[in-house]
């Protein structure tokens, strides 16, 4: 255990930040001495394909992209014997505000997700291999290209994979810079140099995914876990985190906190014990008014609703909310929720792919309210207009954007309602128009917990 980082956990165990980042800590040798690519040996000289998805479903393995989806049972519909190609592709397309913990594990910990991305391609009959990463992302892309790189040289990709009967081919696609593309069904269409817009399901992409072949779609954390249970095995795996939630997550944090950055927390660890002893509270201070607790498409908490709350999925759904992407932005007493809510509304109406009408045009229609309320312009029946627009956007589009962007605003219109209604009257903020702490904070912020080394 590397005194590197701060250990959010209660057994004491974690299976990512537990090394000193170097610049020389994320490449293939650094990996090896770390125990890398053991699992995928063991596993290929002395497992079945359906040995790997019967030990990742018994560790309950859930899905870390936001949906928490178990992932053996993603894998388990894959039928190996209907003759058809399989595919994997790893979705590194990180991009829901907030969340830059996949980031983390790219640039500082690549091999660790290829291994997983190799076992699940195993586990599944697949023979090629595909990690769609952000466009923004440089260093992680450079990173999980020059792991594939090393692979290839060391006979860990490519044909007869350390001298045993399976091949696999791995291709890293950079994305465009569409947050909409970081949706399953969306990917699989830019990848295959089409528009990146999501299709209805079903048929599912496990049945018709990329070029209308079976393909399971996970996301970078889902597959840096899969080494770890296939090393530990199910059970010993099952030691850390709950019952119902396994393991550990990569939490990123920002917003108006003493200690930003990324963090990997064992599931069950106390909520405010990580806010305000792991992560040092609030900047200045301050009270904290709500976090947003993994991507700004989860619904916020506010300071009453986490007292108590542990990090895992099945409590932070009994408090309101989701743990989602694991990007959590801690919001300070001060903050203007109104400007918060335009902020965030902003963001989903610039992302709106355009193809449903209740979110191409609801995403536009709710932006312009919330515009009108900041520009001291707003009208009372605003804000029940917010919530018709949220409505009508509910179960009516392809994906699950339009869904969300309803649930973050009106989520935050069901807390904080009287600072709308302040607004409107008054004209501007009841908060006195500030939307972050500004000045006698600045200077606060330390570097982040997830700055590496050595960019190269
Ligand atoms: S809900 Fe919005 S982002 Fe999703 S497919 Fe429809 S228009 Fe596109």
């Amino acid at each position: 255990m590397s005194d590197a980082y701060p250990s959010p956990t209660l057994s004491g165990r974690k299976f990512f930040m537990n090394f000193p980042v170097t610049d020389t800590s994320h490449d293939l040798a650094a990996y090896r001495v770390r125990g890398g690519y053991q699992a995928l040996e063991k596993v290929l000289r002395e497992l079945q394909p359906a040995d790997v998805i019967k030990e990742v479903s018994a560790a309950g393995l859930l899905g870390h992209g936001g949906a928490a989806f178990p992932a053996g049972r993603k894998w388990g519909v894959i039928r190996p014997d209907d003759g058809e190609p399989h595919y994997v592709c790893m979705n590194a397309d990180e991009g829901e505000p907030g969340t830059f913990k996949d980031r983390w594990l790219l640039e500082c910990v690549p091999h660790m997700s290829l291994e997983g991305l190799i076992l699940a391609s195993y586990a599944i009959g697949g023979r090629h291999a595909f990690i769609y990463i952000r466009g923004e992302f440089d260093l992680a892309w450079r990173r999980i290209q020059g792991a594939v790189d090393e692979a290839y040289a060391a006979g860990l990709l490519g044909k007869n994979i350390l001298g045993t009967s399976y091949s696999l081919d791995v291709v890293v696609y950079r994305g465009a810079g569409s947050y909409v593309c970081g949706e399953a069904s969306a990917m699989l269409a830019s990848l295959e140099g089409k528009k990146g817009w999501p299709r209805n399901r079903p048929p599912r992409l496990t049945v018709k995914g990329l070029y209308q072949k079976p393909t399971v779609v996970n996301n970078v954390e889902t597959l840096a876990n899969v080494p770890v249970i296939m090393s530990l095995g199910a059970e010993d795996f099952r030691r850390t985190g709950t019952p119902k939630s396994p393991g550990t997550q990569m939490i990123s944090i920002s917003g108006h906190i003493v200690r930003p950055g990324v963090y990997e927390v064992e599931y069950g660890y106390s909520w405010e014990r990580f806010l305000f002893e792991d992560c040092g509270g609030m900047l200045g201070g301050r009270e904290l008014k709500c976090v947003i607790p993994g991507g700004v498409s989860t619904k916020i908490l506010n300071r009453d609703e986490i007292r108590g709350v542990t990090l895992d999925h099945n409590s932070a759904v009994a408090a309101g909310s989701q743990l989602g992407s694991g990007g959590m932005i801690a919001v300070a007493e001060g903050t203007c929720m109104v400007r918060l809510a335009r902020v965030i509304q902003r963001f989903y109406h610039h992302e709106s792919c355009g193809q449903c009408t209740p979110c191409r045009e609801g995403m536009g229609w709710m932006e312009r309210v919330l515009d009108r309320i900041v520009r001291g312009e707003g009208r009372l029946d605003d804000i029940d207009r917010l919530y018709h627009i949220s409505n009508a956007n509910d179960g009516t589009t392809i994906c699950s954007l339009g869904d969300s962007a309803g649930y973050a605003c009106t989520a935050i219109l069901d807390h904080y309602r009287e600072e709308f209604e302040y607004y409107i009257k008054n004209g501007h903020s009841m908060m006195g128009g500030v939307l972050a702490i500004d000045d006698p904070f600045a200077g606060a912020v330390p570097t982040p917990l997830h700055a590496t080394a050595g960019a190269r």
